[in-house]
């Protein structure tokens, strides 16, 4: 499979190329030049499957020509073997049209996980392949961080920097990064919000020297090889629940826009998909996006679901160069225009596409709280605040069949929970002593010079 960047000015790669490289060297993000087929026979014999066995038949077009298959299937299975749940990606049904999916049975309990454990092993065996080490950055409004750290530590071809907003993650997320104690680990705390993180981020990728002393690694949901693991498990619950013979829809708790691009791609892939509900919290640019047209960040708010509280959504680009016709020219005018003026307005015919198949859905944080309440009364089944927003929103849904993500394990956000319930609730065993471990992680100012010059310095520590 050959990836073309949204941007139209960076050379077509291979996947083993786009791995590595995370962002294209025009600004733009890749994505591969045709999107393969799940053909009903195809989605018929997923049913009753495993999911590693699934997540390999639905990912390996896209490594095609880069990993040989059953080399593949191996490491795909290995990244789910540390699952506590042997369906890894359960479904539960909540009421007569509405289901959870619960993607938080990883070492991490959140979404990320099920793309990190691909990823981590996936850039290993590249590197190892090639005999090159890498610096690897990411910036996480709570779940990247811990998830990349438990996906990367430890492997001596990689040193990771993690730069996380101070004070804006919860204290389990902030433990589940800061203590770990592999030397290759390092947490950043930054003066800033997440966008200002990932800002950092941007900024020492477009910096091309360092990029290239570094050797800097993207974990960030830029990276295409979160996207396409994160298709999989639209297809097994879809499979699930009919398909290819009846459609569903999914409400996506959204921040980056990562997870509901991935379900994009299922439904261009040929997965019956009717709706996707994107499901944001106060922070709505997407929602005001699919209402006007108009791309306008505004400042962040912070929000009982800290891992949504984005108004810079990257991955938006996949989905913005998709609705042009993939016309990369019109995507990077867009992007300049966001560039200078802080925003832009595309096109009735861009805007009628995106409608066509999204529907957006704000939840404030009262209703959050409700939801968590209303779910546990009703259906005895403890929600966090994301997947709150979730199935909030899926009420827009109006009855027809929707699968809600649920992108993180309430345990890690015992804070929103004992609002909501009045009530703990108890992280899982293998966590269980995870408020007493010592914490390592170094403050630093919002400042890429700054960030710059610490990297360099540990990096070479080796
Ligand atoms: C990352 C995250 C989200 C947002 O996912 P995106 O891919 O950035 O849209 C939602 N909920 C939780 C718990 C997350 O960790």
């Amino acid at each position: 499979m050959r990836y073309v960047s949204t941007r139209g000015g960076a050379p077509e790669l291979d996947f083993g190329d786009v791995l590595l490289a995370g962002l294209a060297s025009d600004g733009g993000l890749y994505l591969p030049r045709a999107w393969p087929r799940l053909t009903p026979e195809m989605l018929a014999g997923f049913q009753g499957r495993a999911y590693a066995e699934v997540a390999a038949a639905v990912m390996q077009p896209f490594v095609a020509g880069s990993i040989p298959a059953g080399e593949f299937a191996a490491l795909v299975a290995a990244a789910y073997a540390g699952f506590d749940q042997a369906a890894v990606a359960p479904l539960r049904q909540l009421d007569a049209s509405l289901w959870l999916l619960e993607l938080f049975h990883g070492p991490t309990l959140a979404f990320k996980d099920f793309a990190l454990q691909v990823l981590g092993r996936l850039l290993d065996r590249e590197l190892g392949r090639r005999g090159l080490a890498v610096t690897v950055v990411g910036a996480t409004s709570g779940d990247t961080g811990s998830a990349a750290i438990a996906a990367c530590r430890d492997r001596p071809n990689m040193q990771v920097f993690i730069l996380h907003p101070k004070g804006r993650v919860s204290e389990v997320q902030r433990r589940q990064m800061t203590t770990v104690t592999s030397k290759n680990v390092h947490n950043l705390a930054i003066e800033g919000s997440f966008d200002d993180c990932q800002a950092l981020v941007k900024g020492m990728f477009a910096d091309a020297n360092f990029r290239e002393r570094q050797r800097l690694a993207a974990v960030n949901s830029i990276n295409w090889a979160r996207v396409m693991a994160q298709i999989v498990y639209y297809v097994t619950a879809a499979v699930a629940l009919g398909a290819p013979h009846r459609p569903v829809g999914f409400a996506v708790p959204t921040g980056n826009f990562g997870n509901v691009f991935a379900g994009y791609a299922a439904r261009r892939m040929g997965l019956p998909i009717d709706r996707l509900i994107v499901a944001t919290n106060a922070n709505d640019i997407l929602v005001r996006f699919l209402a006007t047209g108009r791309y306008q960040p505004e400042g962040v708010v912070p929000t009982l679901s800290p891992s949504m509280d984005i108004q810079v959504a990257s991955n938006f680009e996949r989905l913005l160069f998709e609705c042009h016709g993939r016309d990369a020219a019109a995507v990077a005018r867009l992007m300049g225009e966001l560039a200078a003026k802080g925003e832009f307005q595309v096109s009735a015919n861009a805007l009628a596409e995106a409608r066509g198949l999204f529907g957006g859905h704000r939840v404030d944080d009262r209703d959050v709280l409700e939801t968590i309440a209303r779910v546990a009364r009703t259906s005895g089944v403890t929600v966090d605040p994301h997947t709150a927003c979730g199935i909030a929103a899926a009420r827009a849904a109006a009855g027809a069949p929707t699968v809600v993500l649920g992108t993180a394990h309430p345990a890690k956000f015992p804070e929103a929970v004992r609002r909501a319930l009045g009530r703990d609730i108890p992280l899982p065993p293998a966590m269980a002593d995870l408020m007493g471990l010592p914490e390592r992680v170094h403050g630093l100012p919002n400042d890429l010079a700054t960030v710059q010059a610490f990297i360099r310095e540990r990096a070479e520590i080796r």
